[in-house]
């Protein structure tokens, strides 16, 4: 049985980045009171018969129920073929909007870790923090010409693209974390997102290099 609770959305705007792995699509969700939003959502999309996905509004506007979804769509699977059949002015099906288990910390230095997949997700956070949150990071990326789009994108991000050699390579990130001095970072939180054993790698190191464990949130996309 097809769920009752789905709610349409309108797209609005399709953009690609180069190469067309990445994918933004504008959204129009007039039955979401997003006013009610205290920390990253995930909307969870019908992207085919009996088919759900998760993907993170970013950029969204109260006034005119609009947000951006930024999906990677470089793998097969029922969400990517999806995404790369979705045009202005299609409705799309979604059960609603879900907290992320990351809880902002206010006040505190936050650190971004993760993916392709979490560019959205860690766009909301900052969102949500506002405008004299320190953040810092690094976000693994695939394609070198997506390092271009994510710099012109998000100009002013002190979040730095690495080079990575596939989805499932977390190498450069570890060296990342390596190179933190742990005394500059007492007060800081780490939140990781994206590929669920790159996720489990990197909290094991950021443990070993001395951080406390409530300075380490997680939070699993994909493996
Ligand atoms: C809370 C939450 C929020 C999310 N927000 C976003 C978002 O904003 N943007 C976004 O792009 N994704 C997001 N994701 C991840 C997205 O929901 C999953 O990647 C989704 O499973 C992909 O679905 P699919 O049908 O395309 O592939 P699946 O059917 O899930 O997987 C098919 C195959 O592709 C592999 N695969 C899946 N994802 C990737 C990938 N990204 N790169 C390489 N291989 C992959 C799998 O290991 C599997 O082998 C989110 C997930 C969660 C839980």
């Amino acid at each position: 049985m097809e769920s009752p609770f789905l709610r349409p959305a309108t797209v609005l705007a399709v953009r690609n980045w180069i190469p067309d792995t990445m994918r933004e699509i504008d959204l129009h969700l007039p039955d979401c009171d997003m006013s009610r939003w205290t920390t990253a959502q995930h909307l969870k999309c019908k992207v085919g018969a009996l088919a759900y996905r998760d993907y993170t509004p970013s950029g969204w506007d109260v006034e005119t129920q609009t947000c951006t979804l930024i999906i990677h769509i470089a793998h097969s699977g029922p969400g990517s073929r999806w995404v790369r059949r979705l045009e202005a002015g299609d409705t799309i099906y979604y059960l609603g909007a879900k907290s992320s288990h990351h809880q902002l910390t206010k006040d505190r230095p936050m650190v971004f870790l993760g993916d392709e997949t979490t560019i959205g997700h860690f766009q909301a956070l900052r969102q949500m923090a506002g405008k004299d949150a320190y953040i810092s990071g690094a976000i693994g990326l695939v394609e070198s010409h997506h390092h271009q789009e994510f710099g012109e994108y998000f100009p002013d991000w002190n979040v730095e693209p690495l080079q990575k050699r596939d989805a499932h390579d977390h190498h450069e990130l570890s060296g990342w974390i390596e190179g933190l001095k742990p005394s500059d970072h007492s007060d800081t939180v780490f939140y990781l997102a994206g590929h669920i054993p790159s996720i489990i790698g990197m909290r094991k190191l950021l443990r070993q290099r001395g951080f406390a464990g409530s300075q380490v949130q997680a939070q699993g996309f994909w493996d």
